[in-house]
């Protein structure tokens, strides 16, 4: 998928996380800058949500903040983005996440990050958009989700051809390879939104 020029990050909202997977982070930032590419994501100043969003500014990308304003509080809301929308509510946030974005791509994160993965990817599976997932499974972060998804589909919970709404990749210098092999998607999701 060669014309992607905006990607939405979804990652951990928690400072007290390792330091690698900050650097890798801060790192991506930084890279979606060096390619031009628009970064939008959660609004926030903490954890690798903030991390991501410094680093892709410094580096000259135009970032997108989307944030609920019951949690602009909590998340302490970037004031120096290029944009940032405070929305009414968590399901406005991911809808204009989904909307402003030609792409996904998941760092490590938490329950939070979880919780929009999975909308993300089922929201594949039932055919209401078909935008390239990017799982970064940074020092092996993701195994264990990997495992339990093995895990539903050995016990038929899923199938393994859902495994294919979505790519992992060991690390962020694999992830735009990963999208540039993605196919363009064909559905067009305003058609057939809610
Ligand atoms: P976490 O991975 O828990 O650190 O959260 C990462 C981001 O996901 C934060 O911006 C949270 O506000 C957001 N988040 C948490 N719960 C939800 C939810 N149910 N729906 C959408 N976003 C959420």
């Amino acid at each position: 998928m060669s014309n992607v020029r905006s990607i939405c990050v979804y990652c951990g909202s928690s400072n007290r996380v390792p330091d690698p997977l900050k650097n890798s982070a801060r790192r991506f930032g930084q890279m979606l800058g060096e390619r031009g590419l628009q970064l939008v994501y959660g609004g926030g100043r903490v954890g690798l949500m903030g991390i991501t969003a410094d680093a892709a500014l410094a580096a000259g990308s135009e970032v997108v903040g989307i944030i609920p304003a019951h949690i602009q509080e909590l998340e302490v809301e970037h004031t120096g983005l290029t944009e940032l929308h405070v929305v009414d509510s968590m399901h406005t946030r991911k809808r204009m996440m989904f909307e402003r974005s030609d792409a996904f791509v998941v760092l490590p994160g938490g329950l939070g990050t979880l919780d929009e993965t999975f909308e993300i990817i089922t929201w594949k599976q039932l055919g209401l958009h078909d935008k390239p997932i990017v799982l970064v499974d940074e020092d092996g972060y993701w195994q264990p989700l990997l495992g339990l998804i093995d895990h539903m589909i050995g016990q038929g919970f899923a199938r393994s051809e859902h495994l294919g709404l979505f790519r992992v990749v060991d690390g962020i210098e694999s992830v735009f390879d990963a999208l540039e092999m993605a196919p363009e998607p064909v559905i067009e999701p305003q058609a057939k939104w809610m």
